[in-house]
């Protein structure tokens, strides 16, 4: 795997730079806490190299939607892919990025994304991600979306743009049958003013943590064509449902 952290200290870069502080002080964490295995608890890395594979179930599979899911792709997203079912590993390690403060998955969960697009992914020329609400954000003092949007945007050669935001609190999906869902966050999402320009006749490739009928992310991509992005497709790690 390859590793997409930049190699050399030495840049004027203010983007660069911020994100050296940012790897220094996850090896700072890293020396602190050792990372355990989300797979398997094996101390060492978030995702010991055994348990790596389960990132890649789908790896090899070509895009589209297997037999047993829903057919349709939401609209108006041009395409839906995802890296693996939400079980076993995958769905452990989402649940530690998430409500485990394990920030460290982020990266070889982003890098999985970049690398399941790569395969299946048509188009695409900027990396957005389904942001979380500001009063998450306060909570939890990261949105874990985010952060594999940044990762696999990284990965992939691409700019990441920070271009949703979340105006309107909605309930969580889980807590939904699935015909709420779509209600529930239409309309939700808009795009930040500061982003217009960075989305403005672009395609954007979409990134979340966990799919189900993909209601969230055909909200978040009208919001993008409304902003005056040209097409929107979407990844998540995970699929359930
Ligand atoms: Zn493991």
């Amino acid at each position: 795997m390859a590793d997409d952290r930049p190699s050399s200290v030495a840049s004027d870069d203010p983007t660069v730079s911020a994100r050296l502080i940012g790897v220094v002080a996850a090896r700072a964490l890293d020396l602190a806490f050792p990372a355990r295995c989300a797979g398997c608890g094996a101390e060492g890395k978030p995702i010991c190299r055994a348990c790596l594979p389960a990132l890649d179930a789908r790896l090899n599979l070509a895009p589209g939607v297997p037999i047993g899911l829903p057919a349709s792709i939401p609209a108006p997203l041009l395409q839906l892919e995802w890296c693996a079912s939400f079980s076993g590993t995958v769905r452990r390690a989402l649940h530690e990025l998430k409500y485990a403060g394990e920030q460290r998955l982020a990266t070889p969960l982003g890098v999985a994304i970049a690398r399941r697009w790569r395969h299946a992914g048509a188009g695409g020329d900027i990396v957005v991600h389904v942001p979380v609400s500001s009063e998450r954000l306060r909570q939890r003092g990261y949105d874990q979306a985010r952060l594999l949007a940044a990762v696999a945007a990284e990965s992939l050669g691409l700019p990441f743009v920070d271009a949703l935001e979340r105006h309107r609190m909605t309930a969580p999906q889980f807590e939904l049958d699935r015909s709420d869902r779509a209600g529930n966050v239409a309309g939700a999402f808009r795009v930040r003013e500061p982003a217009g320009p960075a989305i403005t006749g672009r395609w954007a490739v979409l990134v979340d943590d966990v799919a189900t009928t993909g209601a969230t992310l055909a909200a978040c991509a009208e919001a993008l064509l409304e902003g005056g992005a040209v097409a929107v497709s979407a990844i998540t790690m995970a699929r359930e449902g």
